[in-house]
Formats: C-alpha cells, structure tokens, sequence
C-alpha cells in the first residue's frame, strides 16, 4: 500500500476504484459523491506523518487537529479550514468534542455522540454542510437522500439554512423511531424538506436512485448526495482516531479500535489513519446479527443474506458500500479486477478476494458479532461494571473490544457512535435505567412536525422535491 510521494501543495488529487472516471479535487469529490463509473474516489497516494509530526499533534484542539489531519486531502480547496473547523466543532455539547471514558485498565470508550443529532455521524456531516456552502461557490444544489434513521437526521441538522442548498430527505412512513423522525421533522427551516415514503427502507434508496438516474431531473435540480460513500465523509472521521490515540501516548504507545460497523465508513477511517502512519495494533470489525463482515474475515466468504432487523438498526446491512476503498487497496489499486470482483459480487450475491489480499487483511483487521440477546446483556452487564449506559451499538463496539482485546499495555478503544437516549425502550428493558434526552433536545415531543407523505412513485416524490426547492429560492430572495 503506498504513501508519500504525489502530494502537492493543492492536495492530493482522487481517483477512482473502478479506474475509469475523471480524477478530481477535494470540491470535486465532495460535489460528486459517487465517481461516473460507479467506483469510489479514493486519495491518489496517501498523505503520511511521520512519528515526529504525530508527536507535535499533541495537545491540540479537537477543531485544530482536525484542520491539521486533513489539510493534506483538502488542499488549498478551502483556505480557512481552521476557522471552519472551529466554527462546526463549537457547536458540540461536550468541551472536548470527543471525549475519552475509562471503562477498564486498558478498556477505554471513545464518545462520538455529543454533536447535535445525538450520534458519531455529526462529527462528519455538520463540517460538510460547511464545507459544502463554502465551495458551491453562488450555485445551487439539491441534495436528496434516503434514511432509515441516523444519517438523514444528521444530513438535515448540518444543511438547514445552509445558502444555495436545498436538502430533501426521505424516510419509510411509520418505521422509524419516533426520537429519530423528529430530530428530522422538526427542523422547521425553509430549505429543508422531510417526505415520507409509503413504503419500505429499500424503496426510499430506490427513489434515490432513480432520482439520479432520471437526467433531465438530475440536471435541472442539479443533485447533489451527502451518504457515507462521500469522501469527504470519511476525511473527516479521521481526526478523532488521532485524537483519540495522541491523548493514550501515541505514537510512543499502540492502540487498538473496535469500531460498530454496518456500511464500513467509520472503520474505513480507522484505517486510512493508519495509512497516514497511526500506529494501530488491531481494528475490530464489531457487527450485530446481520455479520457478512465477521464472516468474511473468518473465512474469506462474503455472501449475502437477507437483513434480520435488530436492536442496533443503523448496523442493518447487507452490502457495506465502503468495503470497496479497502478492496481496492488490498488488490494493489488494481481498478480492473476491482470492479470485476464487485460486479460478481452484485450479480451472483458472493465474493472471495485472492488469498494473499485476504490474508493481508487479517493482519490488521479482526471480525467480531453480536446478536440481540448478547447485546441486551453487555447493556446490563456495563451498567452493573461500570456505572455506564451504551446504546446497543455501543455496546456490540464494547463487546469486540473485550473479546478481540489485544495484549497488555495496549489501549484499546472502542467507538461509542450513539447517545443511549436516541435507543431509550432498549436500553431501560437492559440496565433497568431510562436514560434521559440532553438538555438540548429535551422539548423534542412537544415541538411541531412537519412532513409529506407521497406514495412509493417517482413522480410524485420529484413533484415535491421540484416543489420543495422552489419554495426555498423563493424564501432566498425575500432575504
Ligand atoms: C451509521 C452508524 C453506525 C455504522 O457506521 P458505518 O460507518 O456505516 O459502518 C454505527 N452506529 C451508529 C449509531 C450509526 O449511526
């Protein structure tokens, strides 16, 4: 896996997994989301520090550090990342935006949830509604997506009010939970649409992708995505594996991550800090019942099985889309055979990666599952241990740290990604403790909703988005 040598001034350029797209910039990739090929964008060589240069990272600012660890990949796209930074990461409800907790001697929970929706993906998405206004640049956009909770209530969190945009977000009518559909319909701004899809989960995502299929719709609401595919996403998750190291001795002392994982987003920026030169032991793929990862590292078969919903339901997946950056590293940045193994793995529902790349995976990364049950009883079992109340994605991270847990004097840090109180009829039935809302949201029921409901119809969802950003230009220039 290489490093160094193609970074300029401007950044590093990103290329394509699939090898057949136009190389971008850092704007380029966060406009684009998913490369014209149908690959990933990935950094063309990967940006490294050196143990002194992780040394002088001590003692920095959450938002400093985080200007700091992706001033290589952003480039001079944004000049004024730290003041950015800083802006997005004060409005966090915790000083230390990403606070460490002492669970055991060398057991330790790194929090991810003190942003505004209450879960990890805050830390990405409130940087990149910034980063998104900044460098639109006058033009407008509409940013569609499809949620089954957490992701579309942190897209709409980070976009509202945001100049130039326009965000629509849909959702399965009636199978959300009710903490989740009202951090998204109860943000009242003007540029913000909710819209409730009779139907399923799978029929949102499939709005969505008919949305940018549709070229002529596409282009005249010139549409834009904000899903964990977005490298920009991933940049920005990386800072807090530093942070989290550099305050446990780093790079003097080895750490390890156990990291909640459903589409392999917040793993993959594990690991590409480790590609920047963290030293890591060991990264703990922690899945629930539905475990096509675990799998796959025990025995070099991913195949796909129908999802099983759960109790950690922002882990309910089948397809991890951003296995694919790993892939393609761990096959040399070989494009061809990339987009080959993925093809198959689309059409006949299994993939088996050459051995030698398997093999090399195992070197670093580690499965590990957890069904309901078993997560019911690491909920309880912490409260007991620890006096700590996890939210059940939490504690499946937990559970990994413990049972993967590597030798002594290694810190192991497991990733808490959600607030208990976004999860709170689980985690009561687990510990027998109701944990409370944070001050901030603690009105959420009493606040007026506002969504549509459309019927499982392309046409009828296009109409409202149409109308949806019509209403905003019009509310943008009585302003
Ligand atoms: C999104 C999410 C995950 C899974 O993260 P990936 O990046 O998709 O692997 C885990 N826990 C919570 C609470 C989430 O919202």
């Amino acid at each position: 896996m290489r490093g160094g040598a193609l970074i300029r001034e401007s950044g590093v350029r990103y290329i394509s997994t699939r090898g057949r797209a136009p190389a971008l910039d850092f704007a380029g990739v966060l406009r684009a989301g998913l490369a014209e090929d149908g690959g990933l964008y990935v950094p063309e060589a990967w940006p490294r520090f050196s143990a002194k240069e992780i040394r002088a990272l001590r003692g920095l600012s959450y938002a400093e550090l985080v200007a700091k660890v992706m001033a290589p990949f952003v480039g001079d796209a944004v000049p004024d990342l730290p003041r950015l930074a800083s802006a997005t990461y004060a409005g966090f409800a915790h000083p230390a935006v990403v606070p460490l907790v002492q669970l055991e001697t060398d057991l330790f929970l790194l929090e991810l949830f003190h942003g505004p929706t209450l879960a990890f993906k805050d830390l990405a998405m409130q940087l990149l509604g910034r980063l998104f206004e900044e460098l639109l640049d006058g033009e407008s956009v509409t940013i569609v997506g499809a949620t089954s909770g957490d992701t579309g209530a942190a897209a709409i969190e980070a976009l509202k009010g945001r100049r130039g945009i326009t965000v629509a977000i849909l959702h399965p009518e009636g199978r959300v939970s009710e903490v989740q559909r009202r951090q998204m319909t109860t943000v009242t701004a003007a540029n913000v649409g909710n819209i409730a899809i009779r139907g399923s989960f799978d029929d949102c995502q499939d709005l969505v992708k008919k949305m940018f299929a549709d070229v002529a719709f596409r282009g005249e609401q010139r549409l834009s995505a904000v899903n964990s595919i977005n490298w920009a996403r991933i940049a920005a998750q990386i800072p807090y594996y530093f942070a989290a190291a550099l305050a446990l001795g780093a790079p003097d002392r080895m750490v390890a991550f156990s990291v909640p994982t459903g589409n392999f987003g917040n793993i993959l920026a594990a690991w590409a800090a480790v590609q920047m030169g963290l030293p890591v032991e060991r990264l703990v793929v922690a899945c629930n019942q539905n475990d096509i990862l675990a799998r796959f590292l025990a025995a070099n078969d991913m195949s796909l099985r129908p999802v099983r919903p759960s109790l950690s339901p922002s882990m309910d997946i089948q397809v991890s889309s951003n296995f694919e950056r790993l892939l393609f590293e761990l096959l040399d940045r070989d494009a061809a055979e990339t987009e080959r193994i993925m093809l198959n793995f689309r059409a006949g529902g299994r993939m088996a990666v050459p051995e030698a790349a398997w093999r090399h995976m195992g070197t670093l990364f580690q499965g590990f599952a957890l069904d309901d049950p078993g997560t019911e009883v690491e909920i309880g079992r912490l409260w007991r241990a620890a006096g700590y109340l996890a939210d059940p994605h939490t504690a499946i991270g937990i559970a990994g740290a413990r049972a993967r847990a590597p030798g002594q004097g290694v810190a192991m840090i497991a990733a808490a990604t959600a607030h208990p109180a976004k999860f709170a009829p689980v985690v009561m039935r687990a510990s027998g403790v109701s944990p409370p809302l944070p001050a901030r949201l603690a009105d959420l029921y009493q606040r007026p909703e506002r969504f549509t409901v459309a019927a499982n119809d392309l046409a009828a969802v296009e109409a409202d988005v149409r109308t949806l950003a019509a209403r905003n230009r019009a509310e943008g220039i009585k302003v």
